[in-house]
């Protein structure tokens, strides 16, 4: 057996480290379970941090829902086992400090949790004064005013090391992903909270193996600092998440393909070229914004024309055929439909308002 590492070093460093590379099981389910997964992840020199719930919160009763307590001496023999930290998901006062009594090193918030102030608050009350690193994944609906309002309560408890789990968002009917990754939510939480890191936790957006890997590519590609990926020795036995969880040799495998991009390069040449093709973007968006601006003065017009005659601002069918149009235009130049939806949406909307605003004003 190892020396126990001075762990509160330890964690603080490996908070650091980019990428921050976290795997373990979904849930710790017996002590083999555990220090063999953390085992066979340490051999593989590409694992930072053990992860396990302990205490699961899921959706349905009656399903596994975590050893408890007990499961924490476990950790402790893993981290002694390996010199790996380790995290758990705390979710009330009471699982904070036995975590803490058990000096568990990374905690982290869960999604069902982030959506409720009250308990946030909760485990940010019993984080008080305590010196551990704390991630905290994305409310389960796409809020981003509840992700920051979380980031605030844990920060005020006085916690210094805070970083950012993006875990994917529910969405009725979605059936791609098991949560949808909402890429532009937490691009833009990341751009609001520029000193925070932000991990990738691709085994609860995808809900299943076979996309882990482009999901985690992506990640990497849109420079987040690191990676939460779920592990277990049997991932077809485990006791929660089965279908999503991988063996530590295949996430080796899965890390070792990943393509690990460079945010920036120090190279003149290629600032140079970087900085012309962006000069080219913010030229057309200018162009964009005086057009859009252009088309709503249009829509005003409309609006008046429609007022004096009594007419309903919202025609369907003119609508209708405005979108078709724009579908085949945009199948000719590579725009998806996707966001052709989502752009007129907005367009819509905001001709939508000028339009009421007209008809609602006195003259
Ligand atoms: C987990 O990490 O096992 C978990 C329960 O995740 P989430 O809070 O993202 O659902
Ligand atoms: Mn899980």
């Amino acid at each position: 057996m190892q020396e126990a590492a001075p762990t509160k070093m330890v964690a603080e460093e490996v908070f650091r480290k980019r990428p921050m590379v976290i795997s373990g099981p979904c849930s710790a389910e017996t002590e083999t379970q555990l220090v063999e997964t953390a085992k066979r992840l340490a051999v593989t020199g590409k694992v930072d941090i053990l992860r396990a719930g302990i205490w699961k919160p899921r959706t349905r009763p009656g399903s596994f829902e975590g050893v408890g307590t007990k499961g924490l001496p476990w950790l402790q023999t893993a981290r002694q086992e390996t010199g790996m930290p380790v995290a758990v998901e705390v979710a009330t006062g009471k699982q904070v400090e036995d975590a803490l009594h058990f000096d568990v090193d990374i905690l982290w918030i869960g999604a069902r949790t982030t959506v409720n102030p009250f308990s946030v608050q909760e485990v940010a009350d019993a984080l008080r004064g305590a010196n551990v690193p704390v991630l905290i994944k994305n409310p389960i609906n796409p809020d981003l005013e509840l992700w920051t309002g979380a980031v605030e309560r844990i920060a005020k408890a006085g916690i210094k090391d805070l970083g950012l789990i993006h875990r994917g968002f529910s969405s009725y009917g979605n059936s791609e992903y098991r949560n949808a990754p909402m890429w532009h939510l937490a691009i833009e939480m990341k751009r609001r909270n520029p000193g925070l890191p932000i991990i990738n936790d691709p085994s609860h957006i995808s809900g299943r193996r076979d996309n882990l890997q482009e999901l985690a590519q992506k990640a990497i590609d849109l420079d987040y600092d690191g990676l939460m990926i779920e592990s277990h020795i049997d991932p077809d036995n485990a006791w929660s998440d089965a279908k999503q969880q991988i063996t530590p040799e295949v996430l080796a495998e899965m890390l070792s393909a990943i393509i690990w991009r460079k945010e920036d390069v120090d190279e003149a040449a290629y600032h140079a070229v970087l900085e012309k093709l962006r000069q080219q973007i913010n030229h057309l968006d200018d162009e964009l914004l005086q057009i859009l601006g252009q088309r709503m003065k249009i829509a005003d017009s409309i609006g008046r024309f429609k007022k004096d005659n009594n007419i309903t601002i919202l025609q369907t069918n003119r609508w209708n055929e405005i979108l078709e149009r724009a579908f085949r235009q945009g199948e000719k130049i590579g725009l998806s439909k996707e966001f052709i939806t989502k752009y007129y949406d907005a367009v819509h909307m905001e001709s939508i308002n000028h339009q009421n605003k007209i008809m609602n004003s006195a003259d």
